[in-house]
């Protein structure tokens, strides 16, 4: 299954394994090997795999109506859209099928508020080793390094200033700023926190300036930060809001959320010809009704802290760094370039891990992980991490 025996582009490097079968924390390939899944998919299955809320209500959403199109309203999609607005600080959705799509109508809400309310305003603060997505917009919004360069010409209007640094937010401050966006946590820089000093001071700032605070929680919310966004925690309430990855519980959705005063698209502004279809808003509301469960989020917390602490056990055992994050967004720091040798060790141990940084590793497990489940998994990282040493 290399790159040369296969008819995929080959945009990475994949290990030689083919995944056909999912339940709940675990993977199985095509040998029948299981793996327990740190990854889920890239913290996009917050349920696990084929969770079976999601399974079902796609079922029946499949053999009811999958897409009557945009242009016309459909029930799952004003379902969903009522239930998100009921459990946060917003007051309109839009919908889309991924991350990066849901942050492009976050840019263009901000750009087309920014003419109608600030004189053509159109820069947008984002932030060193941000990450948004991969269509040119948001990569020109990403602080990747590298990224830059990579397709250029960039999007132009996106200055990056530093996290958890107010004052180089400030000095990027012009007449030419409309908002400032950022991640909550900066998950693919290697789980990043904005303190919530920092965050309420960007607050601060927007409302002095009269500029809209974007928050990107494509990767915190929903659950994954222990409570269903993570601004809940930080103290602040973002002007529009943006969700990916676990909304749709491994489904492609993802959605742009308003308060009212910053909800300006006027029709013909957005769309597209999957937004809000009623399959993948079925799947949504599922996820949605699983996570506003009576004690679903209180035992989320409950095994993320079991979690973190074991990491922490590990981490002071076999000398390594920081372990930080919220909820079951964790990182451990190695303290060396290893991580990619730990993670092709403990792959083969029976263990998906992602390295977002060749020094740290990130943990995501499903939101409803187990605790026997984490014991199993922080035995194949202690086995990992000794099975490498053992072999250097
Ligand atoms: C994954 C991610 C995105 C991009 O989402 P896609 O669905 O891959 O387009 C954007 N922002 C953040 C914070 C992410 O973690």
């Amino acid at each position: 299954m290399t790159a040369a025996d296969n008819y995929l582009m080959p945009i990475a490097p994949r290990p030689d394994v083919v995944f056909v079968r999912g339940e709940g924390a675990w993977l199985y390939d095509s040998k029948g090997r299981r793996y327990l899944d740190w990854v889920q998919g890239w913290a996009v299955n917050c349920l696990g795999h084929a969770p079976a809320a999601v399974a079902q209500a796609l079922a029946i959403q499949a053999q009811t109506l999958i897409n009557p199109s945009p242009a016309f309203y459909n029930q799952q999609a004003l379902d969903l859209a009522e239930m998100l607005v009921r459990n946060s600080c917003f007051d309109h959705v839009f919908f889309a099928s991924s991350g990066a799509e849901a942050n492009e109508g976050a840019i263009k809400l901000a750009r087309r508020w920014g003419q109608l309310h600030r004189q053509g305003a159109h820069e947008i603060v984002t932030f060193v080793d941000g990450f948004h997505g991969r269509t040119l917009a948001t990569m020109s919004a990403s602080g990747k390094p590298g990224w830059d360069t990579l397709f250029a010409p960039q999007v132009p209007g996106f200055p990056k200033a530093m996290l958890n640094d107010i004052d180089s937010v400030a000095k990027l401050i012009g007449p030419a700023t409309v908002a400032v966006m950022l991640e909550p946590v900066q998950g693919e820089a290697g789980v990043r926190l904005a303190s919530p000093k920092f965050v309420r001071g960007l607050r601060r700032l927007c409302d002095d300036h009269g500029l809209l605070l974007v928050f990107d929680e494509v990767q915190t919310g929903c659950g994954r930060t222990g409570t269903l966004f993570a601004y809940e925690q930080l103290g602040v309430e973002p002007d529009i809001m943006t969700l990916g990855k676990g909304i749709g519980g491994g489904v492609p959705l993802s959605a742009l959320l308003a308060k009212r005063a910053a909800s300006c698209f006027a029709h013909g502004d957005q769309g597209g010809t999957y937004c809000g279809n009623p399959l993948v808003c079925a799947a949504g509301l599922a996820v949605m009704r699983t996570l506003t469960e009576e004690g679903f989020l209180d035992q989320c917390r409950t095994n993320a802290a079991t979690l973190a602490a074991a990491l922490r056990d590990v981490s002071a055992e076999f000398g390594l760094g920081e372990v930080r994050g919220m909820g079951m967004l964790l990182a451990l720091e190695l303290g060396a370039d290893t991580a990619a040798a730990v993670v092709t060790e403990a792959r083969q141990r029976g263990l998906l891990l992602n390295a977002p940084r060749p020094h740290c590793l990130r943990f995501m497990p499903a939101l409803n992980t187990t605790a026997a489940e984490i014991r199993q998994g922080i035995a194949l990282l202690r086995q990992s991490l000794a099975g490498r040493d053992s072999v250097i």
